[in-house]
């Protein structure tokens, strides 16, 4: 199958290209051009932004469903869920909760990853956040189950994982942890510090195991101190990539323009964080084996803690535009190429050009969502300025 998208607006890795046409053949990325083939049919679409598709390094769940579960039919009601806010990836994210309800959790992912064919946003592995936490910042991760790493316990989450294993989290100053890091290494396993009361040195000690990103940047975790710069300062300090839920509840706008300044568009990842209330109205939701309340869209423990968001992609990325004041192109970056380079998947996901998958977003010039399409298939619509047209061998 092949075909071309003619948009008002194409993001290449270039920078924002006006009227450009992306021809697409057997799913992936044949060129991007400024001359309209006349070979195969072109959608013209007309006051649009095409950009890469969205990628989530961090979600629990969506539309009633949660990573949690267990089952395949939860990993299906997400992955169908999330092209209507663009995303086109996402790493299936546990939380704390009894060590068996991980595993069978970590073991549904990769059965899931290893059926022949996927539907909707492509579930690229897991992501084990919790129970490696300390008690001072554990936020909605239940006390009980939280736990220090063991080189046997890492062992039995791999084998029920296997290479579908892709992230672990770790509280530095927990025992055990920096030879969690190290083992996690070996593995090729990525591994970051989350939910922490790790000091600036505690944090450096576990970048230099290996810890390369820090969990939703600003919360579960030791503030900035000008005195003690605690681990947002290490996470900002050594460059580390800082995950950031850009809903406007989990950290002020302000910070998240700050964050930006510090870190540049290359240092932040837009996650979602986003439970299973996402798409949904407000009430009582499960979390692992919690319960929280949403209200007016925040999620929260009977104690009053944040439990992940409600946040979409789109939404974290029309905030960080209209909110926080960072340029459209630097924006999706964070959402796109970012996530992909630090999932060693930039070969085939992340940006606009030839060989990519096709695994695209369209948005309006408000940034909602219009279309969404993985590996060449359309898999979402919205778009009443979409047609096809039939043209000359024209240049642009
Ligand atoms: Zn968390």
């Amino acid at each position: 199958m092949r075909y071309a998208l003619f948009a008002d607006r194409v993001l290449t890795p270039q920078g924002i290209v006006e009227k450009s046409v992306v021809t697409i053949a057997d799913g992936k990325i044949e060129h991007v051009s400024q001359n309209i083939p006349t070979n195969c049919e072109v959608i013209r679409l007309e006051h649009s932004i095409l950009m890469p598709g969205f990628i989530d390094l961090h979600m629990h769940g969506r539309a009633g469903s949660d990573v949690m579960d267990g089952t395949i039919k939860a990993l299906q009601t997400i992955a169908s869920a999330l092209p209507e806010t663009g995303v086109v990836a996402w790493v299936g994210t546990t939380v704390t909760a009894p060590m068996n309800d991980i595993l069978c959790a970590l073991k549904n992912i990769r059965e899931f990853i290893e059926m022949p064919q996927q539907i909707g946003a492509e579930l690229l592995g897991s992501f084990l956040e919790g129970p490696y936490f300390s008690e001072a910042h554990r936020g909605s991760h239940p006390t009980n189950y939280l736990i220090s790493p063991s080189i046997d316990h890492l062992e039995d989450i791999l084998d029920h994982a296997a290479n579908t294993l892709l992230r672990v989290a770790i509280a530095p100053e927990i025992e055990g942890a920096m030879k969690a890091f190290d083992w996690l290494a070996e593995h090729k396993i990525k591994t970051s510090v989350a939910h922490t009361d790790a000091s600036f040195e505690k944090v450096t000690e576990a970048f230099q195991h290996g810890a390369d990103c820090g969990v939703h940047l600003f919360n579960g975790m030791r503030g900035l101190h000008h005195r003690e710069p605690g681990c947002c300062g290490a996470i900002l300090y050594h460059n580390m990539l800082a995950e950031l839920i850009a809903d406007g509840v989990h950290v002020h706008p302000a910070m998240m323009q700050l964050s930006y300044r510090m870190a540049g568009y290359q240092g932040i990842a837009l996650i979602t964080d986003c439970m299973r209330a996402g798409g949904l109205s407000d009430g009582k939701y499960q979390l692992g084996i919690q319960t929280v309340n949403v209200i007016n869209g925040q999620a929260r423990t009977v104690e009053g803690s944040l439990a992940g968001s409600t946040c979409s992609m789109d939404l974290a990325i029309r905030n960080m535009v209209q909110f926080a004041g960072v340029p459209l192109w630097e924006a999706v970056q964070m959402a796109t190429f970012v996530p992909a380079h630090y999932l060693n998947l930039s070969h085939r996901l992340g940006s606009i050009q030839a060989g990519m998958d096709a695994s695209l977003t369209v948005m309006d010039d408000n940034l909602h969502i219009q279309d969404t399409i993985i590996k060449g298939e359309w898999v979402f619509t919205n778009n009443v300025n979409r047609h096809t047209c039939i043209y000359q061998n024209i240049l642009i």
